[in-house]
């Protein structure tokens, strides 16, 4: 692997006090190129702008999927990653359905490791701080032709985040639009996914809530996800969430979730969750706490549900009461290193 340091690195001016989520990035990127049927030379080169022609065909055509996964810091300074090698396997799914080349995976882990250890100081430690990477492959080639790209480029940046709380929100329940159809790209995380998501999402704030629970495609009567997140419901002390297909990513939070609660003794039951039983759970007192999981929030509590005309408040339950709450402790302990890591996932 190359390693191009930085000549004029930003570490010194970064305030982990004080810094903006999402645009604010380490001072290293990670490149790697792939032509001729075969990924070239890995590369550590300073963060910046790559020049590319408007005829690229990832921009033209939207062959492009990504990750995110974030690193965390312990109060000595050590610094962890979390189940990586999921990261890994499902950026080369999503490459495969969208007939992109698959990344080794040593190219993958090694050039995030490398990456990290060498801007360890841009992770900032302390109570729900993080630093969230983002590892994309996109196609390349300049040429204007729906046909698959011939060129690549894999890369990895990485952002500081802040805390993971996050307030509760109001999401609407989906009557129309989709985010996923059978023998679509919703179990990839397929860029374009993302953009057809922005237009409902720009509907449903423009009613006053601030995502959308995804219903299925036909009759639009089960759940799939909420927002970027995969969604799970409990009635009084089951848990359920849907069961991941080729329309539900799989989430690395979900997987960790449904893992925790079987090893705190909560039931679960994965498979339809019908928005009538939903509703109809809301309506007898029995639906107890609707939340979605994901990387970037861990958790991320619903306080209200928008469905059709009606509005369904929830109530807010403390951490001891919610099983959202507790999960996202007993997970989020795991990864900052502070509880016992059973399951042998921190890297
Ligand atoms: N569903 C979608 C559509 C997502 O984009 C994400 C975020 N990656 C998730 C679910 C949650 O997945 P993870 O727990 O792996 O972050």
């Amino acid at each position: 692997m190359i390693i191009q340091k930085s000549t004029s690195p930003r570490i010194s001016s970064f305030d982990p006090e004080n810094f903006s989520f999402g645009d604010t990035f380490i001072d290293h990127m990670f490149i790697c190129e792939y032509d001729n049927e075969k990924w070239g030379e890995p590369r550590i080169v300073p963060y910046g702008p790559i020049g590319f022609s408007p005829a690229m065909m990832g921009v033209n055509y939207g062959q492009a999927c990504f990750e995110g996964m974030k690193a965390y810091k312990d109060e000595n300074d050590d610094v962890f990653l979390f189940r990586p090698e999921k990261n890994a396997k499902r950026i080369n799914k999503s490459a495969s359905r969208l007939a992109m080349p698959e990344v080794p995976e040593e190219i993958f882990m090694k050039g995030l490791q490398t990456l990290i250890d060498l801007d360890r100081d841009w992770i900032p430690k302390g109570e729900g701080m993080s630093l969230y990477i983002r590892p994309v492959i996109f196609a390349t080639e300049e040429v204007l032709k729906a046909r698959i790209s011939n060129k690549y480029m894999f890369a990895i940046v990485a952002t500081p985040a802040k805390s993971y709380y996050s307030a509760p929100v109001s999401v609407k329940i989906s009557d129309h639009y989709s985010r996923a159809a059978n023998g679509g790209v919703g179990s990839a995380k397929a860029a374009g996914n993302y953009a057809a998501s922005f237009y409902p999402t720009k509907l449903a704030n423009d009613e006053g809530f601030d995502q959308v629970i995804w219903t299925d495609d036909t009759a639009h009567e089960y759940f799939e996800e909420s927002g970027t997140m995969n969604v799970f419901v409990r009635i009084n002390d089951t848990i359920y969430t849907p069961k991941t297909s080729e329309k539900i990513l799989d989430g690395v939070t979900r997987d960790s979730f449904l893992k925790l609660a079987d090893k705190k003794g909560i039931k679960v039951i994965v498979g339809d969750v019908k928005v009538k039983d939903v509703v109809e759970a809301f309506d007898n007192g029995t639906l107890k706490e609707v939340w979605g999981v994901g990387t970037a929030v861990v958790t991320s509590v619903f306080k209200a549900l928008g469905y059709q005309d009606r509005l369904l408040n929830l109530p807010i339950l403390s951490e001891t009461e919610s099983f959202a709450l507790s999960l996202k402790k007993d997970l989020t302990d795991i990864q900052t290193n502070k509880a016992e890591d059973t399951f042998g996932w921190r890297m």
